[in-house]
């Protein structure tokens, strides 16, 4: 009796993991098809300086919008693309877009776009780069890539040495999300970064909780003195704005600034504004 329940409850618990593996396994077919038939899209979420409220660029985010199950977000799609070895594909595709798009804004401005542990480990990687910068005629100094700590954690070298090599083509290296990793502070010093974002969690307390300002401030202070720039990420509110202007961090990016929007919807919010602005 005993072992027979034991067994239909083994088949219950194989029958939900063969679900959720069954679940998987459509999700990454889907990818596979949207990949191949462009059904995956760019947003742009603006970046601005707090101060002076110019715009200075934006981030690419990528969007899926699935025929059936409407809007997947990234958090759902990239760790299956990553595993299913699709995420060198979508990355291309993310940073050809991006470079495209942003070859036609203003000249001061940059597109940052987010990479994947994965293709840092790619030794094709500052190859690729540069093709799709030729291809679009994109400046160097006009793109950004964006990395996570993780993506340093167990670097064998490669990563190193393509952010190092990205680094001398003028192209800058962001290091995203920095507070939620495993911050260790030798990768400050180790790996050619421009810039910092210092992570929303943080930005969210303020002005509530004094030891996330204290964070905030001293993260700010911290890549000033090593000659780089901030931005302060997940900014929602006018009093985190008028923080992040008040302790001179160079740019704001956040739902309070815009939210993720098509390419067609940031040059008529951002860029048809800002050339009116110089304009007249
Ligand atoms: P991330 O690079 O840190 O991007 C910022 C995320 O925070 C975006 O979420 C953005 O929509 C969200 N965000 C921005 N401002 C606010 C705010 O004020 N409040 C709140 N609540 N959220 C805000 P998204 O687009 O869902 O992307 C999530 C993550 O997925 C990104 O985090 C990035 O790690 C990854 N991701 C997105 N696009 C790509 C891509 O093309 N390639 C790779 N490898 N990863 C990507
Ligand atoms: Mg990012
Ligand atoms: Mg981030
Ligand atoms: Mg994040």
């Amino acid at each position: 009796e005993a072992k027979r329940e034991g067994r239909n409850k083994y088949r219950l618990f194989a029958d939900e993991l063969s679900l959720k593996a069954q679940a998987r396994r459509s999700l990454e077919l889907d990818l596979r098809h949207a990949l191949a038939h462009d059904q995956l899209s760019v947003y742009y979420q603006p970046q601005v300086d707090p101060r002076s409220s110019t715009f200075e660029g934006a981030e690419a985010l990528v969007r899926w919008f699935h025929p059936e199950r409407g809007s997947i977000a990234p958090i759902d799609f990239i760790a299956i693309a990553e595993e299913a070895g699709l995420i060198a594909k979508l990355g291309e595709f993310v940073l050809r877009e991006a470079c495209r798009e942003a070859a036609n804004w203003p000249e001061a401005t940059r597109i940052a776009v987010n990479l994947s542990p994965i293709q840092l480990r790619d030794r094709q990687l500052p190859n690729i780069v540069r093709a799709i910068l030729n291809q679009t005629g994109l400046p160097a100094e006009r793109l950004e890539l964006e990395v996570t700590e993780s993506a340093l954690l167990h670097d064998d070298g490669v990563t190193y040495s393509n952010l190092h090599t990205l680094q001398a083509c003028g192209i800058r290296i962001a290091l995203d999300d920095f507070g939620t990793g495993y911050s260790s502070l030798s990768y400050l010093r180790r790996f050619p970064f421009s810039k910092i974002k210092i992570d929303r969690s943080f930005v969210s307390q303020v002005p509530h909780d004094a030891d996330s300002m204290a964070i905030v401030e001293t993260v700010i202070t911290l890549a000033h003195r090593l000659g780089m720039t901030v931005t302060a990420e997940g900014v929602e509110t006018h009093a985190q704005l008028h923080f992040a202007a008040l302790k001179d961090c160079q740019q704001a990016q956040g739902y309070l600034v815009g939210k993720p929007m098509d390419a067609e919807e940031l040059r008529l919010q951002f860029l048809e504004e800002k050339q009116l602005k110089v304009g007249t």
